[in-house]
């Protein structure tokens, strides 16, 4: 039996799968922004101290176990984190600057099952080195802004904006919160309590009722932004602005994670409620886990979350894999001669089938209408003798007799 939170993707919506994910190869290429593969499981204390271990994400959601050697081992609940330690732990920083990396890969969370919401799911991710500069918060921007726009959803995601400063502005910020916070601290949650001494940006990101009423006023960090992240993430606004990317500045984005610094954003499909990724930049997270400090910012966007808003605006329907060809043999001295060409076609481009059980001509052709093939090539004994074939157009049923050879089979198909 399949796990809760797991599925099989079938053949319909594999092909959209594929769909997005050549754009994203396309795209990538483009850019010119390097794969990169990390393996499905860490240590799990990369994720202690790369993700936060008071973030939800550690406490209540890692797939964590000790293997035969006793280690702990986690499945990566997120990506940033195991890229991060792969540029570190291979150098990278060493081979250019700045280093741009992408990534498509599944992740696992035990969470509470929603709509899009699996515990095992997959991101498209980017992640910038090596660059503090206002343009690489935008380059990333752009990369996943664009797409959207080849898939057609640029209408539907709204891009979200914040910045929440550095170390330096939040100190101010962070005792104005807990002046704010301090009177209200009985009527919030445990965890609100907890965060409250260690980590009080996070209470900004709680999902509690309780706690969403109680921060109804509360100071935003925008207000206290040092000089240096107001200009950058003013400029981020203005080049945005500038080369026509539309967003709305939302002061509540906090990104929840501890490594978060200045730029931060959100993609959300408004219509459907559903949150479609985000990003920022993270300048302390290489240093953090044990590299040279190293400038970075990046994005994850959740794949689920991209199939479904093609789905529900049927942005995906024209995605069937025809076949173009199949080959109906009746006489069974004509298979060598068939599986040549075929071959040779293939090589071409062409997607072509033949018949591999030894069918009735009439259950192959019956076979080719359920390939929707739109043409099958008919060698009998009499086509064979002649070196010719019929080749039959599905649409119409219309015929004709060509050479026993792939480039007049290929003339005759296009
Ligand atoms: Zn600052
Ligand atoms: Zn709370």
């Amino acid at each position: 039996m399949k796990q809760k939170g797991t599925r099989d993707i079938l053949f319909d919506e594999m092909k959209i799968w594929q769909y997005v994910e050549e754009n994203i190869r396309k795209i990538c290429k483009e850019y010119n922004i390097n794969e990169i593969r990390t393996p499905l499981f860490e240590a799990t204390e990369l994720y202690a101290r790369g993700v936060g271990d008071e973030t939800d994400i550690v406490n209540k959601e890692m797939y964590t176990f000790n293997d035969k050697g006793g280690r702990s081992i986690t499945l990566r609940p997120e990506l940033t984190a195991g890229v991060v330690r792969a540029y570190i732990e291979n150098g990278l920083a060493s081979t250019m600057s700045p280093l741009k990396l992408w990534y498509v890969g599944n992740m696992y969370r035990y969470e509470k099952m929603q709509k899009g919401r699996y515990r095992e799911f997959a991101q498209f991710g980017m992640e910038l080195f090596g660059s503090n500069s206002y343009l690489a918060d935008v380059e990333t921007i752009c990369v996943s802004y664009e797409l959207f726009k080849r898939l057609g959803l640029q209408d539907k995601v709204e891009l979200s904006l914040n910045s929440i400063g550095c170390d330096k502005c939040r100190k101010e910020y962070i005792e104005k919160l807990r002046e704010y916070v301090k009177p209200r601290l009985n009527n919030m949650c445990d965890n609100c309590k907890t965060r409250y001494e260690k980590n009080p940006m996070r209470i900004l990101d709680c999902k509690e009722e309780c706690c969403k009423k109680e921060l109804e006023n509360v100071p935003m960090i925008t207000d206290y932004l040092c000089d240096e992240c107001k200009s950058d993430f003013e400029n981020v606004c203005k080049l945005l602005d500038e080369i026509s990317i539309p967003y709305v500045v939302d002061k509540k984005i906090v990104r929840g994670l501890d490594y978060y610094n200045k730029t931060v954003y959100e993609y959300t499909a408004k219509d459907l409620g559903l949150a479609a990724g985000g990003g920022g930049r993270y300048d302390k997270l290489v240093e953090v886990l044990g590299g040279n400090s190293t400038p970075a910012v990046g994005f994850g966007l959740g794949m689920d979350r991209i199939i479904i808003l093609l789905k529900e605006y049927g942005l995906c329907n024209n995605l069937t894999s025809n076949v173009d060809v199949y080959f109906a043999i009746i006489d069974d001295k004509a298979y060598a001669k068939a599986i040549e060409i075929v071959t040779k076609l293939r090589s071409l481009g062409i997607v072509v089938e033949y018949d591999i059980c030894k069918r009735s001509f009439k259950s192959q052709l019956k076979y080719a209408d359920k390939l929707n093939a739109n043409f099958v090539c008919i060698i009998g004994e009499d086509e064979l003798k002649n070196d010719e074939c019929i080749i039959k157009k599905m649409s119409d049923g219309s015929q004709q007799t060509v050479k026993l050879d792939e480039k007049d089979i290929f003339e005759s198909i296009k």
